[in-house]
């Protein structure tokens, strides 16, 4: 049987032709201990495409706050809360490796700084796509934020479904876990925070 060129996915192309590596080999001797047999068609290229796109789902690890933000912090006078709502997460559980994934809602109350509206998605991007837990993702969310702009105050909401908990263990196939973290006013100012907390959880 001849192989059809496979369609390639998002970074997959620049390494397709050399050797394999230890993840690669690793994964083929994964597909062994799973009772599979690794060099059957189908999964001739398996290894290969679970090692770029492991790769992908882990990019965060190589990328810096301060690089990503650079330049998009600008001086201004607004004093009002600013939000951005339902920023979409992709992410995977470091204690199984299988995704989460839902919604993030990032505020700030500026301090003489605003920021792109863009980066706070590319923010929540870094440190999404490595090995999480979902409250710690909400936590450095919050305090990078925090660190590159110096706002009075922050906060983040994370809404998200975990499937080790609804493909394995207790299928709990509907619940959503939700986490948040307060720094500064939000924490601090009731007021702040109940704003915060309505426009974010409605
Ligand atoms: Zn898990």
């Amino acid at each position: 049987m001849t192989s059809v060129a496979e369609p390639r996915h998002e970074g997959e192309s620049a390494k397709a032709s050399q050797p394999p590596d230890e993840m690669e080999a690793l994964l083929r001797r994964q597909l062994e201990l799973l009772g599979e047999d690794p060099v059957r068609d189908g999964l001739l290229r398996t290894p290969h495409r679970v090692a770029v796109s492991l790769r992908w789902l882990t990019r965060g690890y190589g990328m810096d706050v301060k690089k990503v933000v650079n330049g998009a912090v600008f001086k201004a006078k607004h004093e009002n809360m600013v939000m951005v709502r339902d920023i979409e997460v992709y992410s995977l559980c470091e204690h199984h490796m299988l995704p989460f994934y839902g919604r993030a809602h990032v505020a700030y109350v500026p301090d003489g700084r605003i920021i792109g509206l863009s980066k706070l998605a590319r923010v929540v991007e870094i440190f999404a796509r490595r090995l999480q837990v979902q409250e710690r993702l909400t936590d450095q969310i919050a305090d990078a934020v925090q660190e590159v702009l110096t706002p009075a105050g922050v906060g983040v909401v994370l809404e998200c479904q975990h499937l080790c908990m609804m493909m394995r263990g207790v299928e709990k196939q509907n619940s959503r876990t939700i986490s948040s973290a307060l720094r500064g006013s939000f924490r601090d100012d009731p007021r702040t925070r109940d704003e915060f907390l309505r426009l974010a959880l409605k």
